[in-house]
């Protein structure tokens, strides 16, 4: 049996329900009774397709790598302190 994600925009609880497919699509809010909508999940997306799921967070896990290593801060730090040195002799 699938499980559905709502959310509710008015209150933003958010909830999963174990339902059928034929079942009709909750619409009330439990909280606040205001009108829910359905989220599509990510993690039922990779249920089907994981394949294509585990790719893409790869791909963007190795981008962050990339960037945080490719800042060459600490190199440039030594260049001041040598001329401060040099100042006063
Ligand atoms: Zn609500």
């Amino acid at each position: 049996m699938p499980t559905y994600s709502y959310a509710c925009s008015a209150c933003g609880h958010r909830f999963d329900a174990n339902q059928s497919i034929h079942d009709d699509a909750l619409t009330t809010c439990p909280v606040c009774e205001s009108q829910i909508r359905r989220v599509i999940s990510a993690v039922g997306v990779a249920f089907k397709g994981s394949g294509f799921y585990r790719t893409d967070s790869r791909a963007s896990a190795k981008r962050d790598t990339t960037g945080a290593a490719g800042t060459p801060k600490p190199k440039a730090e030594p260049t001041p302190a040598t001329s401060a040195v040099a100042d006063p002799v």
